[in-house]
């Protein structure tokens, strides 16, 4: 069993050496057990947080533990009634090839998944978190104007389209010539803007002349800084994630504009309103997979995956998704099926 575990707690942006990758012995199941075998790795931008010695909406990785994270897998020696060997499952194993389970928290995918690896993405965790968090606290009207950032990336792609099915224009924001493209004509976003333009804020006011309805934070910093002037009354912002701040190690430099964000929130009657994804919505996850599941066999939907092949790469490419080097949901293939 090769597994990857939190060697150290990185100070900043996290290196190589705050993980190891060691090899031990498969664990061998008991009675009411099974042996997963994963295939693909999933790779979040939420892994950032567990490696912080910090109490967070969930608890922190200890030193010397694997790695946490979801996985798809294959039921490799059951011991359960529920399972037999060879079906396919979305489990929280974490970083490594093997993991015991008695099946709590298991969920079945099949016997013969089209698309194995899209529970971790489009169908998972990610494109819930888009659905979830537009419709209920973003709640989009048609002809209004949606403002999503990391826009290519599993929420942000997933937040645009299902804005665009609702009648919204929206305006992505990427990092690069290159993204802004895929935004524009893959994904069918009406704008898109490059957050690392030196006129960015211009671009941004410039496409959103009738100002923001929605945004859908996923990145805060220097972003949000240029969302927030030009957000309309009544607008609703729901609070995915920040992932400009995840390697932050202190508040950022003055000057304090904490009284010009409540004062716009006051006077523009804005919704702010944060969300953990299946701490708040996890009985609703039957509806969105009955939508999503339409939305991609009618072709409505455009999903972009980068696979990394081996363990041994999913370090490195943590690191570059924290800064934006991923092009699309990463996930890790691991094993073969
Ligand atoms: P992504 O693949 O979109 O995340 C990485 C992207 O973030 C990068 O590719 C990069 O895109 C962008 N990014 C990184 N640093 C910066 C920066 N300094 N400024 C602007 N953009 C930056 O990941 P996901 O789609 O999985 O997640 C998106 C957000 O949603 C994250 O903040 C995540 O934590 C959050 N989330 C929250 C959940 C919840 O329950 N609340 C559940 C799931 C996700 P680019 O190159 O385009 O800038």
């Amino acid at each position: 069993n090769r597994r990857i575990v939190l060697a150290s707690r990185p100070q900043g942006e996290p290196v190589a050496n705050n993980f190891r990758l060691e090899t031990v012995n498969k664990p061998v199941p008991a009675e009411g057990e099974v042996l997963l075998r994963a295939v693909y790795l999933s790779l979040d931008p939420y892994m950032r947080g567990r490696m912080n010695d910090a109490k967070s909406y969930a608890d922190p990785v200890a030193i010397d533990d694997v790695m946490v994270g979801a996985s798809v897998a294959q039921v490799e020696v059951s011991n359960h009634p529920d399972y037999k060997v060879g079906e396919w499952i979305l489990a929280f194993g974490g970083w490594q090839d093997y993991v015991v389970s008695n099946g709590e928290g298991l969920m079945k995918l099949g016997d013969n998944p089209s698309n194995p690896s899209f529970a971790l993405g489009i169908m998972g965790m990610p494109g819930f978190t888009a659905y979830m968090g537009l419709l209920d606290i973003g709640a989009p009207k048609a002809g209004e104007t949606i403002v999503v950032a990391a826009a290519t990336g599993p929420v942000g792609a997933t937040v645009g389209q299902i804005a665009k099915l609702k009648g919204c224009r929206v305006v992505g924001i990427a990092g690069g010539a290159e993204k802004c493209r895929h935004a524009k004509e893959v994904l069918g976003f009406d704008e898109c803007i490059d957050h690392k333009a030196a006129d960015f804020e211009q671009q941004l006011a410039a496409v959103c002349d009738n100002g923001i309805d929605v945004y859908f934070e996923n990145v805060g910093g220097k972003v949000f800084d240029a969302v927030l002037p030009l957000l309309n009354t009544g607008a609703r912002v729901p609070v995915c994630g920040l992932i400009s701040q995840y390697n932050a190690t202190s508040l950022p430099d003055g000057p304090d504009r904490l009284s010009l964000l409540m004062g716009t929130l006051l006077v523009k009657r804005i919704k702010m309103q944060g969300f953990i994804i299946f701490d708040d919505y996890g009985d609703r996850y039957p509806e969105f997979a009955q939508d999503m599941g339409q939305w991609l066999a009618q072709g409505k939907i455009q999903y972009r995956e980068q696979i990394v092949d081996g363990l041994e790469n999913m370090t490195a490419a943590f690191i570059g998704l924290l800064k934006g080097e991923n092009f699309g949901k990463v996930v890790i293939k691991v094993n073969n099926p």
